[in-house]
């Protein structure tokens, strides 16, 4: 069925789609990241970082997911295959 060859040149929106929620998921993270370590190096009770701490664990779980998705979706349905081949190009020039 030329699984993957179909659209070689074709831009996938899906693909697109959780391209974008995963960068979302890693600006959480700096976010969170960011937060947590102004509150770590601050005055602050140990208790207040618990919250902040389990955020930070929540957004690296959803990064998790959202890069475990768009890798399951560009292998189910091949949309890499123009990339890789754009990128051996690249690299043989
Ligand atoms: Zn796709």
């Amino acid at each position: 069925m030329g699984h993957g060859t179909l659209w070689p040149m074709e831009p996938c929106a899906e693909r697109d789609k959780l391209k974008s929620a995963a960068a979302d998921a890693l600006k959480d993270i700096i976010n969170f990241t960011e937060r947590l370590l102004k509150a770590v190096r601050s005055e602050d009770p140990c208790g207040s970082l618990t919250p902040l701490d389990k955020d930070l664990e929540n957004a690296v779980g959803s990064k998790e997911r959202a890069f475990g998705a768009l890798a399951q979706h560009c292998k189910e349905h091949g949309c890499d295959a123009g990339t890789e081949s754009k990128m051996s190009d690249a690299i043989a020039k």
